[in-house]
């Protein structure tokens, strides 16, 4: 079976293909920055990392792309509150946002442009806009895209242009100047105080909906692969996009990807809502990778439930995969992480090209893990070798190491001789002997020898 893919254009699954034999290029829309990163950050970021890290071990060049809008009204009313400069609180949430990506062990995009980077390409985007007659001005307001021309509007949001025109002309507060209702501004004049650039139309700052354009096809080129986003993206900004660059006659992503959303203990995950919890409290609370876990043991298209226990369970089975590895090699099994057996490979594979169904890869390889523990309770060694190493290399390609080191055994008992030469030291401080002797006894049985020397008992192993 080929790569199948659910293409939210298509509403359907379809046979993955890409522009370039071999090559996947995608982009994925990244954080605007004016807040610290949200749960929502977390899962968009670990869906994108697991399919980029599975097209690559498929042995397919992937070329990743990820933006950061660090121009925004968000950020402008952040910097305006706080009397600061909309960069400084850009830079501030852009580092705050790249701290936790690095501790769930994201694999950092090829390119990573910035908005405020890309401003000469956004406004070549709406010179020709306006030059095929798909914008208009509007005076004082700024560059407006005009949605009438484009016959497929709103085929990616799955919903007829007069749908979204009902939906559109009920919501209150629309601006009345604007020639429909669902056009939307490529660029916002200047207003007082606010950062701007200079442009053939006056000064002003670029629309969210252009700069991903500008800033996708500027990295990617024509036609790239995927496009992805969380499926909160998919109407209005990327149905934005696409109508941007169908008006320009450009080939746009040949694939969209939406992955859903995070919803904490059953209620959906909105900051509105006000039962928001950010991304580093849940890192804090269950580890790193017990949240790639459990967004692994959600297929990505379905809302990842999170609450406390959740967490905890995730983090309750990446302990159970320690110490399966470092039992493992404390008996003396080899594990190699980048060796998966056949019959394990062939299920791994079409559980993921089945549009990535993690849970089901997931359960493959816990299924290996108990496989593994039961050849060494029967002391195959020979077997219990290739199953663990199929069981940690299947964890690997998902982004999720496993200990498979002894060591941490060792420290664990190393603590456990310290409490006993404490409590003997305790017994002979206090003249009981009998009870210094017996501790002594009890390690001896363990192996570990002790030696009173004049600066205090010492211990090794024998
Ligand atoms: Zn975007």
């Amino acid at each position: 079976m080929t790569l199948q893919i659910f293409d939210t254009m298509q509403r359907r699954k379809v046979p993955f293909e890409s522009r370039r034999s071999g090559e996947v290029a995608m982009y994925v829309c990244g954080p605007t920055v004016y807040d610290v990163p949200h749960l929502g950050h977390g899962r968009t970021a670990l869906t994108y990392d697991m399919i980029r890290r599975y097209l690559g071990w498929s042995g397919l060049v992937v070329t990743m792309a990820s933006n950061v809008t660090d121009i925004d009204d968000k950020i402008i009313r952040r910097a305006e509150i706080e009397n600061r400069t909309e960069s400084d609180v850009a830079d501030e949430f852009t580092i705050a946002y790249d701290k936790q990506m690095s501790r769930l062990e994201i694999l950092p995009a090829d390119s990573r442009p910035h908005a405020t980077q890309f401003i000469e390409g956004m406004i070549d985007v709406i010179g020709q806009l306006l030059k095929n007659d798909a914008a208009y001005e509007l005076e004082g307001k700024g560059i407006y895209f005009s949605v009438q021309n484009d016959t497929s509007y709103g085929q990616l949001a799955g919903r007829s242009l007069g749908q979204l025109l009902e939906d559109a002309g009920s919501r209150v507060g629309v601006d009345k100047s604007k020639k429909s209702p669902l056009d939307f501004a490529l660029w916002k004049s200047a207003k007082p105080g606010e950062p701007s650039w200079e442009t053939p139309w006056g000064r002003g700052r670029p629309g969210w909906h252009t700069e991903c354009v500008a800033m996708s096809l500027s990295a990617l080129g024509e036609g790239f692969d995927i496009h992805g986003g969380g499926d909160d993206l998919t109407f209005p900004h990327h149905q934005n996009e696409l109508a941007q660059v169908n008006a320009l006659g450009r080939p746009f992503a040949r694939h969209w990807i939406h992955s859903s959303m995070v919803n904490v203990s059953g209620e959906k995950m909105s900051k509105s809502l006000g039962n928001f919890t950010n991304l580093e409290e849940a890192i804090d609370i269950a580890g790193p990778r017990a949240l790639r876990l459990l967004a692994l043991q959600t297929h990505y298209r379905k809302a990842m439930e999170m609450g406390r226990d959740s967490l905890m369970a995730a983090s309750e089975a990446v302990k159970r995969l320690d110490s399966f590895g470092r039992r493992m090699a404390q008996a003396g099994v080899t594990i190699s992480d980048a060796e998966i057996d056949e019959v394990s490979k062939k299920s791994f594979i079409s559980a993921m090209d089945d549009d990535f169904s993690t849970p089901s890869a997931v359960d493959t390889a816990f299924r290996l893990m108990r496989q593994a523990n039961a050849a060494l309770d029967d002391e195959n060694i020979a077997d219990a070798s290739k199953i663990a190493s199929s069981c940690v290399s299947i964890f690997a390609v998902l982004g999720i190491s496993i200990d498979t080191v002894a060591r941490i055994e060792q420290e664990d008992s190393d603590v456990e001789i310290e409490a006993m030469m404490k409590r003997r030291f305790e017994a002979r401080s206090e003249k009981n002997f009998a009870v210094a002797d017996q501790i002594r006894d009890e390690l001896l049985q363990m192996g570990i020898t002790v030696e009173d020397t004049p600066n205090g008992a010492v211990w090794f192993k024998a």
